[in-house]
């Protein structure tokens, strides 16, 4: 979904506001994102802000079982014209300070706001790369131990499998 400046020129209050599903890609899968989010032109900036819920499945990196995970996050994002954005960023690079609570500074390209985009990014970054089942997950035998070492423990526990098998033969 691609929101144009000039729909936002024409929308009441130069607003307007996102609640239907929204499916962005995951792999060969698709994810539900259920939005709320309003979007409004003021003056040169686009400002979207609302939050997004989702839910997806992933596998626990210590018990390997497959878990469904339910995910609220707040979006908070200004869509910056090309001059203002340099200026953003030169003064951000300035300040050198990150600022989690501010907004994100993105840059708004051909008139227009890539929503399905914005959604997909925040889908990927509010993941997390390592997921657990539960605090409590103790994890498989033999899987938890390489949990540290780098190496994705499925991977790990193939090749300790092939190392067996080939002892055997
Ligand atoms: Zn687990």
């Amino acid at each position: 979904m691609r929101i144009k400046l000039q729909e936002l020129r024409m929308a009441e209050e130069n607003t307007i506001y996102i609640t239907d599903k929204i499916q962005v890609p995951d792999g060969e899968k698709v994810i539900d994102v259920f939005p709320d989010l309003t979007i409004r032109l003021i003056g040169e900036e686009v400002v979207v802000y609302g939050e997004i819920k989702f839910s997806r499945i992933l596998t626990c990196g210590k018990c390997l079982e497959k878990f469904e995970s339910e995910f609220e996050m707040e979006i908070d994002t200004i869509y910056l014209p090309l001059e203002s954005y340099k200026r953003e960023v030169e003064y951000e690079e300035h300040k050198n300070a990150y600022n989690p609570n501010s907004p994100t500074n993105q840059l708004l390209e051909s008139e227009q706001v890539n929503i399905n985009e914005l959604i997909r990014e925040n889908v990927v970054v509010g993941t997390p790369s390592y997921p657990r089942c539960s605090d409590e997950c103790t994890g498989v035998d033999g899987v938890a131990k390489y949990e540290n070492n780098g190496m994705d423990p499925r991977w790990q526990k193939l090749l300790d499998i092939t190392s067996k098998n080939q002892e055997v033969e």
